[in-house]
């Protein structure tokens, strides 16, 4: 395995993320607001999609000859692309990948959870913002309540696979929820994470105000639960971890906004259509469908993902701490998933 492929600022390729659609079920306001994906939205069609066999071509030679590891499935709503799990089972099968993760909105969990635990998924990511039927029906932006996630993080447990829970915070929207959150999953098992509200895309209106830091995150659960910090599993970790006290009860703070963590990141992300994406707010992503489709070589192929990968001098978010207000087109984070 080549280890040496690093961008211009050190940082290896350790985790690729994967959209495999950009339809979505939801309209979440902070990602794909009901207004600009409405009716007439032109999604992507199904020939322009990477097929599994592309998708599970591509990640043999990220993972053999570029250092990749993790794998996350992501969307749109990646349970919305037709016999998912048959991708999961061919990337199962790939020697070297350590990790493979999807994160969803959960709703389609109860019908897909066993045939994707059987295809050898572990571990889900579920993304669930609030304990009121109605706060999260707003949010997303489709009136639909907590039950149907509920229903799916149960159907991911009982099939057997670890589950994680993400929630966007946002100020003035459901910070009100942090506390019955962390109070909900204590005990569960199942790792609560706090994502700051980022600016991601061009769609969502973001403005820092209304970014509900980790810091006060943090404080005011630690007020009514007291909190220690612990130890990142490895390097280029996205979550600061922290456990209830003398517990190994644990929860994550994903702080791309108040506390960068550019430097050590190690993630490229793979749209739907097969652009190369070096940074969650890259504002062009790399064809690498085109020359998949036009036959080139496996050497062809890791020549070109390599020379991405060394050119590459992202740090959005740092540049951000020092100008909340840079102006540049990015792409949608439904386009290449979180
Ligand atoms: N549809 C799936 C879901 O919602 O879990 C997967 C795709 S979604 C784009 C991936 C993650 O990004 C979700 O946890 C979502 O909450 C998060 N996300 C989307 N827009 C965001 C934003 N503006 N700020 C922070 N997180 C965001
Ligand atoms: Fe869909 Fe996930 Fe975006 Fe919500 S966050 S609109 S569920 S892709
Ligand atoms: Fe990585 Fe870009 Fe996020 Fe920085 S802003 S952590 S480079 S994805």
């Amino acid at each position: 395995m080549n280890n040496k492929v690093i961008d211009k600022l050190k940082r290896p390729l350790r985790d690729l993320r994967i959209s495999v659609t950009d339809r979505c079920n939801f309209r979440c306001h902070y990602c794909m607001p009901a207004e600009i994906f409405g009716p007439d939205f032109e999604f992507l069609k199904k020939s322009k999609l990477l097929t599994f066999e592309e998708i599970t071509r591509l990640v043999q030679l990220f993972v053999k000859q570029v250092g990749v590891k993790k794998i996350r499935i992501t969307g749109g709503e990646p349970l919305m692309r037709k016999d998912l799990h048959k991708l999961i089972q061919q990337m199962n099968d790939i020697e070297g990948i350590e990790d493979i993760a999807m994160t969803t909105n959960g709703v389609l969990l109860p019908k897909y959870a066993t045939q994707l635990k059987e295809a050898g998924l572990q571990r889900v990511t579920v993304s669930l913002d609030s304990l009121d039927d109605e706060k999260f029906g707003k949010i997303n932006g489709r009136g639909i309540g907590i039950q149907p996630v509920l229903d799916g993080i149960n159907a991911a447990e009982n099939a057997g696979m670890k589950v994680k829970i993400n929630m966007v915070v946002q100020k003035g929207v459901n910070e009100q929820d942090i506390l019955p959150m962390a109070r909900f999953f204590r005990g569960t098992g199942h790792i609560l994470r706090f994502i700051e509200y980022m600016d991601v895309g061009n769609s969502n209106g973001w403005k820092l105000d209304e970014v509900f830091p980790k810091k006060e995150i943090i404080t005011r659960i630690h007020k009514e639960m007291p909190l220690e910090p612990i130890d990142p599993n490895y390097r280029g970790e996205v979550a600061a971890r922290y456990r209830y006290k003398g517990t190994d009860e644990e929860i994550g703070i994903i702080s791309s906004v108040t506390d960068a963590f550019c430097s050590t990141c190690n993630r490229a992300r793979l749209s739907a259509e097969g652009k190369l994406y070096t940074c969650l707010f890259s504002a062009k992503g790399h064809d690498l469908r085109e020359p998949l489709r036009s036959g080139a070589s496996d050497k062809e192929m890791i020549d070109l993902i390599q020379n991405i990968w060394h050119t590459r001098d992202d740090r959005y978010s740092e540049e951000r701490l020092n100008n909340t207000n840079i102006q540049r087109p990015k792409v949608e984070m439904s386009h290449i998933g979180g």
